[in-house]
């Protein structure tokens, strides 16, 4: 029997070589599976890691998702870069906006949103990143008009508290036409009141400005439902199966389960609208939105 004193000094060799393994298999699918490209958030070629762990058996039950889906689920919330961390999803989310606001005379792409951080249109740009966007957000610092907020129930709209400010998705503190460009991802599913964020949105972007985004998409979901509503005393009712995302004391409900109709939605909100790696198949779920709000006022459908 291996006395209790060794076995204290053989824990973190066993834990390291652990690890060590377990980073090693990644890099070994990565090069079985060919996946390696170069990052469009931090610009440098790697692989880039699989984690089919990060769908948790409980959320995949209760999402209903089609064991087919699960793993372009996986891939969208990993595949992560090893340099930069960023997922497929942020590094999609990167792509777009990088086609979106092309750099230098004639217009181009920047190679990656590290090199577009540091141009002069891009640090011209008014900027909203609503909740940090894992991935985005190191870089999304560099830029000196941004307004990063997150949602803190416990701290009112528009408040500032450790140097983040508290923003609310349904009610925005910010005058109208405040931003350029608004980012978020994977936080709309979470708002209450879809209606009310859309239509905050709207009124926060100058006119021409963009939203780009992503939500959780799932194949064989036509029309987008709510999960819950809140009530009128705060507390909210289920009307399916709950589903929390991670994150926070107790994960995140899901609000609004998003089907194959949310472009009309959001063209009712009044934006132009463009779904990118479209549309959501069994193999890809990593979709990405920008909105544009017209130059021309138009009257919402
Ligand atoms: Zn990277």
């Amino acid at each position: 029997m291996i006395p209790f004193r060794v076995k204290r000094l053989l824990l973190p060799i066993w834990n390291g070589g652990h690890h060590l393994a377990w980073r090693l298999g990644e890099y070994a699918g990565a090069i079985r599976h060919r996946r390696f490209d170069r990052c469009t958030v931090c610009g440098r070629w790697g692989p880039k890691l699989y984690r089919r762990w990060v769908i948790r058996p409980e959320l995949e039950r209760r999402s209903g998702v089609a064991p087919s889906a699960v793993e372009a689920w996986a891939r969208k919330e990993s595949c992560d870069c090893p340099f930069c961390g960023a997922k497929l999803r942020a590094r999609r989310m990167a792509e777009v906006l990088l086609s979106l606001y092309p750099l230098g005379d004639p217009p181009a792409p920047a190679p990656s949103l590290r090199d577009w951080v540091a141009s002069p249109e891009a640090r011209a740009l008014r900027v909203a990143e609503v909740n940090e966007i894992e991935g985005l957000h190191t870089f999304l610092l560099l830029l000196p008009r941004l307004s990063y907020s997150e949602f803190r129930d416990d701290v009112a709209p528009g408040a500032v508290v450790g140097g983040v400010r508290s923003e609310h998705l349904e009610r925005l503190t910010y005058p109208d036409a405040s931003f350029d460009l608004i980012l978020s991802s994977e936080t709309l599913e979470h708002v209450p009141d879809l209606t009310a964020a859309l239509s905050e949105i709207h009124r926060v972007l100058r006119p021409g400005g963009c939203h780009i985004f992503t939500v959780p998409l799932l194949p064989g979901v036509p029309q987008t439902f709510p999960r819950a509503v809140r009530l009128a005393d705060g507390s909210i009712e289920h009307l399916a199966t709950l589903v929390s995302h991670p994150g926070g004391d107790w994960g995140y409900p899901v609000f609004t389960e998003f089907g194959a109709d949310l472009p009309e939605i959001l063209r009712r909100s009044g934006f132009e609208v463009d779904l990118w790696f479209g549309p959501v198949r069994d193999d890809d779920v990593c979709q990405v939105f920008s909105c544009r709000k017209p130059t021309e006022p138009c009257s919402p459908q």
